[in-house]
């Protein structure tokens, strides 16, 4: 601990400030990525930074880099760094806390006149939530080199824009290449996304990782026919199958209390009240926090569409693996500063490990990275209900604070508590 502390009013009047924008009737938010509204809340946040003489930077994938400068200029900042968009009915917390924190890590430093060796940077990274242009974690995936900026720019939104387009209608283009500029360590302050802190009264989750994640798609096709005419015993059904592959996919699910199996889309063919549907797409989600049970859990489910797929006359079962994301280890030293501010100043904690996807998870492949977390109530998110108490986020800034003085290396003026 540093003695230091974040101003947790400052920082609560900019979260409901920037809900403000894109505000849902709800109390929640609908800032989508690189639409009119995701780029109001950016030039909102920009001109909080600027007021305080932080200088902006951003590429041409639209990630934005606030700095205060360090001693050593030459030095990698530590970045602190989430995500300003939300999904269509977000909440107020969901990725804003991470920037804002960020940001008042930022103000608090340059209140109390501290310098430090290495700059000190806050990112807001380009389309985290993956609601408008998949895949999500976008931005900090360019940056981190995981995809390529060409075939990116090239992808579309429902309606057929181009990230391109929206990049270059608010002129990103023009920005820099992206993953050319250093970070030295990255951390993330997030709501936890699920109710572990709250049931346990815990104010802080130390972050050790990741869960690994497999996406699939599964789909099973017949012939489409006539909802009338065709005698039930002739068809070519797919819809039959579907109850046999829910089963399959929870009984995985089911098999162990870390395993998490989600069918999160359910599409047929052509989707007619008087059709009997020649094809139903279903999306699984599939999660572990260790990597080798996650591979069973796979195994599993191939093996059991494949029995399905030959048992199954007239229609064909296909699984196709559309992603996977492995386990994400973050750093002993930064988990290990975590835990030490949290104690010192005594907050209750408890390790955890991210049952969701996170920018961090991409630099963690590249730089020294992790996350704290803080609860959120009911644990519900990506609600517009979504919500974390003044005390937690103040909490969740100043360990933010502590972590990031230690890795950006800080003397203490004389007269402060060191
Ligand atoms: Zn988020």
């Amino acid at each position: 601990m540093t003695g230091y502390s974040v101003d947790g009013t400052r920082l609560w009047s900019r979260l409901m400030d920037m809900a403000e924008i894109g505000a849902t009737a709800n109390g929640g938010s609908h800032r989508l990525a690189l639409s009119q509204d995701d780029e109001d809340g950016r030039e909102l946040f920009l001109a909080w930074c600027e007021n305080r003489g932080f200088t902006a930077v951003f590429d041409r994938i639209g990630n934005l880099f606030v700095r205060r400068a360090g001693r050593t200029p030459a030095a990698p900042p530590v970045v602190i760094g989430s995500h300003l968009d939300t999904q269509p009915s977000g909440g107020r917390f969901d990725g804003v806390l991470g920037v804002l924190a960020g940001l008042e890590v930022l103000e608090t430093l340059e209140d109390l006149e501290l310098a430090t060796e290495a700059p000190v940077e806050v990112a807001v990274w380009t389309n985290e939530e993956g609601a408008r242009f998949q895949p999500a974690m976008m931005g900090s995936g360019v940056h981190c080199g995981v995809h390529s900026l060409a075939e990116t720019l090239a992808l579309t939104d429902a309606s057929g824009i181009p990230v391109a387009q929206e990049l270059e209608r608010f002129g990103y283009d023009s920005g820099v290449e992206p993953g050319s500029r250093a970070i030295g360590s990255y951390l993330e302050l997030h709501i936890e996304q699920g109710p572990v802190l709250e049931q346990e009264k815990k104010t802080i989750g130390v972050v050790t990782g990741g869960q690994a994640i497999r996406w699939y798609t599964l789909t099973m096709t017949g012939e489409e026919t006539h909802a009338g005419p065709m005698p039930m015993a002739m068809r070519r059904d797919p819809v039959r199958q579907l109850a046999a592959v829910t089963e399959l996919v929870y009984r995985i699910g089911l098999e162990d209390p870390d395993a998490r199996a989600t069918i999160g889309v359910i599409e047929t063919q052509p989707g007619s009240f008087n059709v009997m549907p020649g094809q139903v797409r279903l999306s699984v989600d599939m999660r572990h926090p260790d990597e080798a049970v996650l591979g069973h859990m796979h195994g599993t489910l191939a093996e059991g569409i494949a029995q399905l797929n030959a048992e199954a006359e007239g229609v064909d079962i296909n699984l196709e693996q559309t992603w996977h994301s492995p386990v994400v280890t973050f750093d002993t030293q930064l988990i290990e500063a975590v835990r030490t501010s949290a104690a010192a100043r005594g907050y209750a904690a408890r390790d955890m490990v991210s049952g969701a996807g996170h920018d961090a998870f991409h630099l963690a492949k590249v730089v020294p990275a992790t996350m704290v977390f803080v609860p959120c109530r009911d644990g519900i998110s990506h609600n517009e209900r979504e919500y974390t108490a003044p005390e937690h986020v103040r909490a969740g800034a100043n360990v933010l604070l502590d972590v990031a003085l230690q890795a950006a290396g800080v003397q203490a003026p004389a007269g402060a508590t060191a």
